[in-house]
């Protein structure tokens, strides 16, 4: 690979002092989903500066383990009650050969974007200057970018005015304009640490929806709405709606999940996020649920479809297969695993596929179907079912073929309701997935949670996902394309007259809040409903989370039993109101679950959302992507990660 010009530029961080002012470790104060050396270190990652040195000194030790688990080198600096200019000196002697300039941030500065670094990165070596400073509002900021000769002089001298007045002599300076108000904000005072907090809520990363580059985002608030806002240096603006109306935006995503590691990671940070999967080392949630695609073929060609399939590529083969589910295991399996495609029942082998997974240990297998073979053929359930399948993820958008005819490019209902009573009969648990494109089937809602009402237990969940722009949709969609978690929300409580409100559904506890919702009732004899006791869990398997929390920890094993006797046809009659884990698994048999998955695509990423992801797809290559990155796909369709070009 060609050397970056990034690659012969250095971070120095630092974070040696004593945060007197402060009264606590400025380093590791918390900021948003993580803390402030961890910040500053990200701002480098992201912009693609990989050797990041920080210099420790007072607290090291409460340092070190967060150093390790970002990758990044330590340099105590043994002198560092003289203060920063020594910090920059024991920085600047470790520096590597080939290093030719370096970045010098104060770790109290957590907040500056990424995009001022690789603009600073751009712009050197392309001019004679040898400082170069971020600029905004006229005032310069931090970091300085330091060419090596000059912090080779501050080796030579200690000058009494320390880095400042070094750096103040020198003439051959230039100023970058950024648009980055984080460059003048360091935390001083606890009130400093108020107004850091608040604009971190705003800042995050995203791609350019055209040329896939990465881009600084804010999230920007008007009223109730949220947006989302970026602009690449080639494409210009772009602003998305990421959220309309209530219950809140800030509301939702106020239970901060608790970052959750990968037991082993296959990649480190080396472009920035979302470049690096693998899982990378930056990444904030272990795997619980793995999307794999066993055929990119299809026999049905819809104008919407996530995974832009039926192009006639090659199906893996079984062996394939099993090396996918091995190294699945190599990395913290047995997941839940979700067969997927193209379409998957168009291989003739996928039985042979179940029982391979299922003979390598993954205890819960789901299937994403249209629904057109287990229709066609009645057996064709019973024989996944035999060959240890759990549950069937049924596209179901609607109650009329308007919809499908519109969606799916053909009519499909009664090819729907043939592939549930099939299943029924081979008792093989259900769940619905409409994909809700507002315009076609936005008023379908409640008719389809009636409809899964009726057909409870084979039926055993809703799980509604907004339309996503990835894959094959052509054109540029308008924020009118787009319906919102909390407008889902809204529509179920209006298209239920009540009966499923708004305010029974909560956030998940495994992914980030602002990906998914989740609900769960109780159906009486007397077709009453009332809210489950307990705030579910979401999606695929953030069930698995909730329950590990339940049990106190360490409940993996059983955290999948649950997703399976949740999805998974019910074996067992329904009994009386229980207590134990058990008994209330026994009552699942009259409760619907109801949940909502909004997707993210080039136009509406937020990358600290995507850090967050525990639904995995994984790649040619084995590795585990986030499947929203996984999918991700530029306006003019090139994709990120199902090329297989980033699994070299
Ligand atoms: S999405 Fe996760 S795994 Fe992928 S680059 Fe970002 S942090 Fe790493
Ligand atoms: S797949 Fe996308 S929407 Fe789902 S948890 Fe991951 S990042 Fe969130
Ligand atoms: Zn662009």
């Amino acid at each position: 690979m060609n050397p970056r010009p990034q690659d012969s530029l250095a971070a120095l961080v630092l974070a040696a002092g004593y945060s007197s002012r402060m009264g606590e470790f400025k380093p590791l104060l918390p900021i948003g989903s993580s803390t402030a050396i961890e910040r500053a270190i990200d701002v480098f990652l992201a912009a693609g500066i990989t050797d990041v040195i920080v210099v420790t000194g007072h607290r090291a030790e409460d340092l070190r383990p967060v150093l390790q688990r970002k990758g990044v080198r330590e340099v105590f600096n043994p002198h560092f009650d003289k203060g920063m200019y020594s910090s920059v000196v024991a920085g600047a002697r470790s520096l590597r050969l080939g290093v030719s300039a370096c970045f010098v941030l104060p770790a109290d500065m957590p907040l500056v974007l990424p995009g001022t670094i690789q603009s600073l990165a751009s712009a050197f070596g392309k001019t004679p200057a040898s400082i170069l400073y971020p600029m905004f509002q006229e005032c310069r900021g931090h970091p300085p970018l330091i060419r090596r000769d000059v912090l080779e002089e501050a080796l030579q001298a200690e000058p009494a005015d320390g880095l400042r007045g070094l750096l103040a002599r020198r003439r051959d300076v230039r100023e970058i304009e950024v648009a980055d108000e984080g460059i003048h904000l360091d935390m001083d005072t606890p009130a400093d640490l108020d107004r850091l907090r608040a604009l971190a809520e705003t800042i995050t990363g995203s791609v350019c929806p055209i040329c896939l580059r990465r881009v600084d985002a804010r999230r920007v608030v008007e009223g109730s709405n949220v947006y989302l806002a970026k602009t690449c240096p080639e494409h210009g603006d772009f602003r998305t709606v990421l959220w309309r109306g209530l219950p809140s935006y800030q509301s939702w995503g106020s239970a901060k999940k608790a970052p959750s590691r990968a037991p082993a990671c296959a990649t480190t940070v080396k472009e920035g996020c979302p470049f690096d999967c693998g899982l990378c080392t930056g990444h904030r949630q272990h795997t619980c649920c793995v999307v794999m695609e066993v055929t990119q073929r299809c026999n049905l060609s819809c104008r919407i479809c996530f995974a832009g399939a039926g192009d006639g590529q090659r199906d893996p083969s079984l062996d394939t297969i099993e090396n996918w589910c091995r190294g699945l295991l190599d990395s913290g399996g047995p997941f839940n695993l979700q067969l997927s495609g193209g379409e998957p029942t168009v291989r003739d082998d996928l039985p042979r596929i179940v029982e391979l997974a299922r003979s390598l240990g993954f205890g819960f297998i789901q299937l994403n179907t249209n629904g057109v073979r287990l229709a066609a053929d009645p057996d064709y359930a019973g024989v996944l079912k035999r060959a240890g399948l759990g549950c069937v993820f049924l596209q179901f958008d609607s109650m009329t073929d308007v919809a499908y005819r519109q969606i799916r490019g053909r009519a499909l209902l009664e090819t729907k309701l043939a592939a549930i009573r099939n299943c029924r009969e081979n008792e093989l648990g259900v769940v619905l997935v409409p994909t809700l494109v507002p315009g076609v089937n936005i008023g379908q809602i409640g008719e389809i949670i009636r409809f899964a009402i009726g057909q409870m237990p084979a039926v055993r969940a809703v799980h509604f996902q907004p339309v996503s722009y990835f894959g094959r949709y052509p054109g540029r969609p308008s924020d009118a394309d787009r319906i919102t978690l909390p407008e889902v929300l809204r529509e179920i409580e209006r298209q239920t007259q009540g009966r499923l409100p708004a305010s029974q559904f909560f956030p998940p506890s495994a992914e980030n809040a602002w990906c998914s919702f989740q609900g769960k009732f109780a159906i009486q004899p007397d077709g009453s409903i009332q809210s489950a006791p307990n705030p579910p869990s979401s999606g695929c398997c953030g069930s698995a989370a909730s329950l590990v929390q339940l049990e106190g920890g360490g409940g993996a094993r059983r955290a999948q039993q649950f997703v399976a006797r949740r999805w998974a046809f019910p074996d067992t009659p329904a009994g009386p109101p229980v207590e134990s884990l058990d008994e209330f698994l026994v009552r699942d048999r009259n409760t619907l679950c109801v949940s909502g998955m909004a997707f993210q695509d080039a136009w509406n990423l937020d990358l600290d959302r995507l850090r967050d992801c525990f639904l995995h797809a994984v790649t040619n290559g084995g590795r585990l992507v986030p499947l929203c990155a996984y999918n991700l796909t530029a306006a003019g369709g090139r994709a990120l990660y199902r090329t297989g070009e980033r699994d070299v």
